[in-house]
Order: structure tokens, then C-alpha cells, then sequence
């Protein structure tokens, strides 16, 4: 298997990510979307992993078919996300272990937020993305990716301490994917910050196609993420119409991979839901074939 900042050094790279789901629906749903989005050749797939007990899910196993069914015949890396806050470091050893006994070389080391509900976190957890990392460099022998916030993280103290979190951060890492963002001044103007900062590592743009406005506005509150009154407006006057609101997410998505990409963004991460064809028509207009 490869490492993820080699691929970068290749690049741009295509990369999907994905939920693990756990209903038939779902599953089959995965199934098909993986199906369809594998002969892009993806450098590389994630599967996403929750903070807390009922929100965790099959991560490794959804990684391991991702390696096994797509692996060798598309030449595709299975990343899985880690997420520590509501972990003991016990736990988190045996699946860093788990992961390197699988094979697996590239790893997203993240906080995580707590489930609603609960703000206990057990004995001897991490606080930090950061402390994570650090944890799992000693461990083994894996690539690590962070997350990145363009427009800064909701919870911090402060923009100008966010910033220096995020650099010390994703400085000692080795590629970092962006929270999802509508405008590619965001990425330019936190690419030169941290450049400023003498932070060099590859940040690999995230995109979301907007394509609905009640998931959008949820998720961009909780993320600090603005969401453009033109875009809103123009998914409102889609209404009910899934083939519209999926055209104007696939707009936005493409031209703004444009101009990432022209500002020498090296990758772009697609975030796909679980379904495939936002995703592929994306990649498809970007020159992925
Ligand atoms: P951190 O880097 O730990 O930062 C969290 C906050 O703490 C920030 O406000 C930061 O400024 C502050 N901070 C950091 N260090 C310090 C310090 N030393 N002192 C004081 N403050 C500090 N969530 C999931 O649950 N599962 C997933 O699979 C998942 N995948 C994601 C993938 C990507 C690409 C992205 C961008 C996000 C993902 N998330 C996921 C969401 C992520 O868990 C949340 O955004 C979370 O709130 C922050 O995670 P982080 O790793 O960036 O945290």
C-alpha cells in the first residue's frame, strides 16, 4: 500500500469519503456508490468513524472491503478516520494496532466531537487532534492526515489561536483535508497563513456539493462554514426538483475545484454522503476519467 503524501507528490490527487452505514439500505446504498466511483481510480477512499459509542461504526471493516474489492484492480488506498475525545488511550492503542496489523499505512487522527449529551470524557483520554497524532507517530509506522478549518474552528478561543493550534498541528503531520468551504479565497488566504507560519505540509482542498439546503445550513453552522445566500437561493428556487438542486451542487463543486486546483491546491477530497452521482460527474468534469 502506499503512503498518501507520496501519491500527493504524484498529484493533484482525487479522493472520495465515505460513512460507514450499518442499515441494509445503507449497505447496499455503499455498496453501489463504491462501485460506481472506484474506476475514477481515486487515489485514495475514507470511511469516517464517530466520537461516540452509538455513533461509531464499522470504519475498519468498510476499509478493509474498500482494500480488498478495489485495492489491487484500481490501484486504490482505504484511509480510515480515528477520532479520540471519548476514547482511553488503551482503546485507542488497540485500534491503531489493529489498523497496523491490517496493513493499513495512512491514517486521519481527529478530536472528534462529543456525542450530544455527554461531556464526560473517560480517564486518561486526549483532549487534542494533536495529541493524537503524536500518539499514534510513536506507535506506527503510518502516514497521518489532520484536519484543517479554513474558516477556523467553531470551539476556539480565539481566530489568532486557532490558527497557531492548526499550524503546530498539521506541521507535525504529514497531509491535512479541509473542512468543506464555499469559496476558494478561504483555502488561498489559510494555505498563506500557514506558509507565513513556515508550514509546508499538503493541504488537500475538501468540497462539498451543495445540493441540499437543510443538510448544508446544519452542517455549515456546526462547522463555523458560511454558506452563500446565493447558493441557498438558488437550491430554494430548485424546490423538490433532486435533478436541479443536483446540477447547481455539481456547478458550484466544479468550479470551485477549478480554482483550487489553479491555485495549486494538491488534491481534491470529495465529500460524496454515500452517493455516487454528484461525486462522479465532479471528478468527471475535473479530468478524472
Ligand atoms: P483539534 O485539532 O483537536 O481542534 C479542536 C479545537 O481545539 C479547535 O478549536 C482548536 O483551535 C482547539 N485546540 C487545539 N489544540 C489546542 C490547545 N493545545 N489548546 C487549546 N485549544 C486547542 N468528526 C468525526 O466525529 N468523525 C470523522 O470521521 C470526522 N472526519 C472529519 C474529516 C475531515 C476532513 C474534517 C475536516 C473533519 C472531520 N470530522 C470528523 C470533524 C472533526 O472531528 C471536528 O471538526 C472537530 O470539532 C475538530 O476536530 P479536529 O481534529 O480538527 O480537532
Amino acid at each position: 500500500m502506499t503512503r498518501i503524501p507520496e501519491l500527493l507528490a504524484a498529484g493533484p490527487t482525487l479522493s472520495f469519503e465515505f460513512s460507514a452505514p450499518r442499515d441494509p439500505e445503507g449497505i447496499a446504498r455503499l455498496e453501489r456508490t463504491l462501485s460506481r466511483l472506484a474506476p475514477l481510480r481515486p487515489a485514495f477512499m475514507s470511511v469516517t468513524y464517530g466520537a461516540g459509542g452509538a455513533t461509531r461504526g464499522p470504519t475498519r471493516e468498510w476499509v478493509a472491503r474498500i482494500r480488498d474489492q478495489y485495492g489491487d484492480e484500481y490501484g486504490i488506498e482505504a484511509m480510515p478516520h480515528l477520532t479520540c475525545v471519548a476514547h482511553t488511550r488503551g482503546e485507542v492503542g488497540a485500534i491503531v494496532d489493529r489498523y497496523a496489523a491490517d496493513g493499513i499505512d495512512n491514517l486521519l487522527a481527529l478530536r472528534g466531537d462529543l456525542p450530544q449529551g455527554s461531556d464526560e470524557l473517560p480517564s486518561g483520554a486526549f483532549r487534542y487532534a494533536r495529541e493524537l497524532a503524536a500518539f499514534v507517530r510513536e506507535r506506527a509506522q503510518m502516514a497521518i492526515g489532520v484536519a484543517a478549518h479554513p474558516e477556523g474552528h467553531p470551539l476556539a478561543a480565539s481566530p489568532s489561536a486557532d490558527l497557531d493550534h492548526q499550524a503546530a498541528k498539521i506541521d507535525a503531520a504529514d497531509f491535512a483535508i479541509t473542512q468543506f468551504f464555499f469559496d476558494a479565497a478561504h483555502y488561498e488566504r489559510f494555505v498563506e497563513a500557514l506558509a507565513d507560519r513556515g508550514v509546508e505540509t499538503p493541504i488537500i482542498a475538501g468540497i462539498m456539493p451543495p445540493t441540499n439546503v437543510a443538510g448544508i445550513a446544519r452542517m455549515s453552522s456546526l462547522n463555523g462554514t458560511a454558506f452563500p445566500a446565493e447558493i441557498r437561493e438558488r437550491l430554494e428556487r430548485a424546490g423538490d426538483d433532486p435533478a436541479a438542486r443536483r446540477a447547481i451542487g455539481v456547478e458550484v463543486a466544479v468550479k470551485l475545484g477549478e480554482q483550487l486546483l489553479a491555485a495549486g491546491a494538491p488534491g481534491l477530497h470529495i465529500y460524496t454522503m454515500n452517493y455516487s452521482a454528484a461525486a462522479r460527474e465532479i471528478a468527471q468534469s475535473l479530468g478524472w476519467r
